[in-house]
């Protein structure tokens, strides 16, 4: 048989390297930068149009190519980084794998301009799917400007495959956040479709925090220094009460470059144990300095990804620091004592039963109470404080209860005989019932129905409830504003502000009114009834990250958004305690939503046991 294996002509093999190399625009805007930091460059701009997918541009200062290198760096493995392989355990460049350029350039429009500083003419290549189309002498200062333009151009498959340019734009500003992050003395600009959305001067770390996350993160911050023989840290972690329900804020450099390592994660999370609300991560920007003998940043195309030779003692020191640094600044005593009040009530509210307001109990007086009168008075009378020292109407209250199912026990079996129909026909709730409800493990609200038993799950269903609320208070444009007393000024970074504005008009539809935008602040003058003032920055929060986190596809809709998002940040909680008249209202509000069944994430909100099914248990 004839031989059959052949060598892949060079722009078949770029365009397989960039299937790794480049996953989508934001790859590009990380090659970019890396090399612009690895010429020296201390000003670096970052021009976009439409997320990159039109244009990504990176200009530096840096110090340029003479006209043979300039040429040169488009070949695979065509590097000035690393000479052998020993080099590769030295390294102090971002790049070294010399594949980049060459990937990059296989599948977009690529225009390359540079000069040397010595130079006084500089070099204009223009390369498009690994084709030089052009090499001319160019004026151009001293430095380099790369340009790719419409990527994956050649490779439908993979344009196609492009997210939104909301979605892409996240993932630039991801990777922009951590190459300004890991080099705080570089100044960078950031611009897309013609307006800045970053405008980072060269400073110190904390400044560099401050800058990309916002004015509101400095008094978030606590430092972290420790230097041993084997790693040196630096950096900040956040305050444990400012622990965000997403990983956002999470960057760990090493040698100044970001990597990921759940390993190191762990650490860090495990020093925070004890001071975070559950399902909350804390913030950290840490900077790891180890050896470069002792790691292998060559296992992973993106190398964001690096294997340490003794991982468990760095993590033993990163978790100490980070305890020592929670221990000296006083965090765990400040959570005891010193909480701002105003952080602390909605969290304590969500677990203490007894503080729920008596007044909303007879505002929010259910209708089945008062069709039937004499359980409503039994209930008034036998209703109780648990106060430690009222043991008796503690007592007097368990009884009346016991003897109220049995009321209600009895009325059942009556009644579920006599009726042929109920109020509920579909939902098979038998209206005398639904009084009986009983919550199970601070979790699930069990009533009885007709044909057996309702089990809910609190959460979700509030959930179904508010998210209803939301969306009918939006689109109605009615949602009921409450005042604040005084004007509330929250400070945002500005691509997060930039969503607050995407949904201001949504938002005040709600109840929310705004008083003063700016780019990096918004005042708050009213917010929705429901909303308690302590969560307002929360609940901003939660939407801002939600927006970030969606995918959007053809049924996006901001205002959906925003219902499901608020409505996931404002329900009733699973863990918290609900007195009876509280599970009621949750059971008739489900009851009367649109779609009572599923949560506005899809969810199931109950499922029904029937008798026979208990029946067949018992046999
Ligand atoms: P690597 O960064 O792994 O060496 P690249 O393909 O990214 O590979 O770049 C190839 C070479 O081109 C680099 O080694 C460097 O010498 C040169 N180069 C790339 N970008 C720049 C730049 N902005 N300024 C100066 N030289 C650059
Ligand atoms: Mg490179």
């Amino acid at each position: 048989m004839a031989d059959i294996i052949q060598l892949l002509p060079d722009h078949v093999a770029n365009q397989i390297a960039a299937g790794e190399v480049v996953q989508r625009p934001a790859s590009v805007v990380k090659e970019l930068l890396e090399n612009s930091i690895d010429a020296g460059a201390d000003v670096i701009k970052l021009i976009l149009k439409d997320a990159g997918k039109t244009l990504i541009q990176v200009i530096d200062n840096g110090k340029g190519m003479s006209v043979t290198d300039a040429r040169l760096s488009f070949e695979r493995h065509a590097t000035s980084k690393i000479k052998n392989a020993d080099d590769l355990f030295k390294l102090n460049t971002k790049g070294f794998r010399g594949e980049a350029l060459a990937s990059i350039a296989a599948i977009a429009h690529v225009e390359l301009k540079t000069k040397l500083e010595t130079d006084d003419v500089g070099t204009c290549i223009v390369i498009e799917g690994s084709e030089v189309k052009s090499q001319e002498v160019t004026v151009t200062p001293k430095g380099t400007s790369i340009s790719v333009k419409n990527l994956f151009f050649n490779i439908p498959a993979r344009r196609n495959f492009l997210k939104s340019n909301t979605v892409e734009l996240r993932h630039i500003v991801e990777e922009f956040h951590r190459v300004a992050l890991a080099h705080p003395n570089l100044g960078f600009s950031f611009f897309n479709n013609g307006s800045e959305t970053f405008n980072l001067p060269s400073s110190n770390y904390r400044q560099r925090v401050v800058n990309i996350f916002g004015n509101k993160t400095n008094e978030k911050l606590v430092p972290v220094e420790e230097d041993t023989e084997v790693l040196k840290i630096s950096g900040f972690i956040g305050k444990p009460e400012f622990a965000k329900k997403t990983r956002g804020e999470q960057f760990f450099f090493v040698n100044h470059r970001f990597i990921k390592s759940p390993y190191l994660n762990h650490a860090i999370q495990s020093a925070f144990e004890g001071l975070l609300k559950t399902s909350t991560h804390p913030s950290y920007f840490l900077n790891l300095e180890v050896d470069p003998q002792t790691i292998d940043i060559n296992i992973h195309p993106t190398k964001t990804e690096i294997k340490f030779d003794d991982e468990h003692t760095l993590y033993a020191i990163l978790r100490s620091a980070v305890k020592h640094s929670l221990g000296q600044f006083n965090i765990a005593p400040v959570l005891d004592f010193e909480r701002d009040a105003t952080l602390d009530t909605p969290y304590s509210s969500k677990t203490d039963v007894t503080k729920s307001p008596k007044i909303e109990v007879d505002s929010s007086f259910n209708p089945f109470k008062e069709t039937k009168s004499e359980r409503g008075v039994a209930r008034q009378t036998t209703s109780f404080k648990p106060t430690p020292s009222n043991w008796d109407s503690l007592y007097i209250g368990l009884e009346s209860k016991s003897n109220d199912s049995e009321t209600n026990f009895s009325h059942l079996t009556f009644e579920s005989e006599e009726k042929a129909s109920t109020l509920f026909d579909d939902k098979e709730i038998a209206s005398d019932t639904a009084s009986s409800t009983y919550q199970l493990h601070n979790k699930y609200i069990i009533s009885a129905i007709k044909s057996g038993m309702l089990v809910i799950d609190q959460y979700r269903a509030h959930q179904r409830i508010l998210y209803e609320d939301f969306l009918k208070d939006i689109t109605v444009k009615e949602g009921v504003s409450q005042q604040l007393l005084f004007p509330l000024e929250l400070h945002f970074a500005i691509h997060e502000l930039d969503i607050i504005k995407q949904l201001k008009e949504d938002l005040e539809h709600t109840g929310f009114v705004f008083s003063n935008v700016t780019d990096t602040s918004i005042e708050i003058k009213g917010v929705p009834v429901i909303l308690p003032e302590s969560e307002i920055s929360i609940v901003l929060e939660q939407l801002i990250s939600d927006v970030q986190n969606e995918v959007p596809d053809a049924n996006f809709s901001a205002m959906d958004l925003l219902a499901k998002s608020m409505s996931k940040s404002l329900a009733i909680k699973t863990g918290q305690a609900l007195k009876k008249d509280e599970q009621e209202h949750i059971v008739n509000k489900l009851f009367a939503c649109k779609a009572p069944n599923i949560s506005p994430t899809n969810r199931v909100t109950f499922i029904t046991v029937g008798v026979d099914e208990l029946d067949k248990k018992f046999i």
